[in-house]
C-alpha cells in the first residue's frame, strides 16, 4: 500500500494544482465524449495510450470485455451502455479487446477455470468468439492463435454492443458509432475491425 500512498501524495503535491481549474469545472457534471468498454487488464491503459484524460471517457471495464446478450438478467456492462449513451449522450462506443488476452486463454483451456466458478460463468459470454475468428497473422508469431480468437472476441462482443435497443436507436439516428478495436500490448499499436471488409486493419499508418 505505501506504494499508493507516495503516489497519492505525490498528485495531490504535484498533479492536481495544474489541474485544477479542469477539476473545478468537471466537479458536479460530466460529458464524456466516448464509451470505452474493455479488458481488466493491468496493462491496459486508455489514457495512456489514446493521450485522453479526465472527463473524456465513460469506461466500464471487465473479463474479456464482455457486453453479455441482452436477456432478463440486468448486468453491469449493459446498465452502463444504457446510461453511457441515454444518459450522457456519448458520440461514440469503443469496445476494445487486447493481445495476451487471460479470458481468451482460458477459452482455449477450459483447465484454467478449474475452481474458478463465477470465473468461468462470466468466460462462457466469450465462447462466441470461436465463430468470428480472424484468420491467423504471422505478425503475432507464437500467439497467433490466441490473437485471432482474441479478434474473433472483439467482433462477438461488438455485435452484442450494437443489438443493445439504445445503440440500435442512436446509430440510427446518426448520433452515435459503435467501433471494435485490438490493442496490442508489445507494440503499443491499435487495430480497428473494418466492418464492410470484414478484418482488422491499422488505426493509423
Ligand atoms: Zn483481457
Amino acid at each position: 500500500m505505501e506504494r499508493l500512498i507516495v503516489g497519492h501524495k505525490r498528485f495531490l503535491a504535484e498533479v492536481f494544482p495544474g489541474l485544477r481549474s479542469q477539476f473545478h469545472l468537471l466537479a458536479e457534471s460530466q460529458a464524456p465524449e466516448w464509451l470505452f468498454i474493455t479488458c481488466s487488464d493491468s496493462r491496459v491503459v486508455p489514457d495512456l495510450f489514446l493521450g485522453t484524460g479526465p472527463g473524456d471517457m465513460f469506461i466500464t471495464r471487465n473479463a474479456g470485455n464482455v457486453v453479455p446478450v441482452t436477456g432478463q438478467d440486468v448486468d453491469g456492462v449493459t446498465a452502463t451502455i444504457e446510461y453511457a449513451v441515454e444518459v450522457l449522450k456519448v458520440k461514440h462506443a469503443i469496445l476494445c479487446g487486447h493481445s495476451d488476452c487471460g479470458a481468451l486463454k482460458a477459452a482455449l483451456d477450459h483447465k484454467s477455470l478449474e475452481g474458478l466458478p463465477k470465473a468461468k460463468r462470466w468466460l462462457s459470454h466469450v465462447e462466441s468468439a470461436f465463430a468470428y475468428r480472424q484468420p491467423l497473422n504471422p505478425a503475432d508469431g507464437e500467439s497467433a492463435e490466441l490473437a485471432s480468437l482474441i479478434r474473433g472476441n472483439v467482433v462477438a462482443q461488438l455485435k452484442n454492443l450494437q443489438a443493445q435497443p439504445t445503440v440500435v436507436r442512436e446509430v440510427g439516428l446518426g448520433k452515435l458509432t459503435v467501433r471494435g478495436w485490438y490493442y496490442d500490448i508489445l507494440t503499443g499499436r491499435i487495430e480497428e475491425y473494418d466492418e464492410g471488409m470484414g478484418r482488422f486493419a491499422p488505426l493509423v499508418g
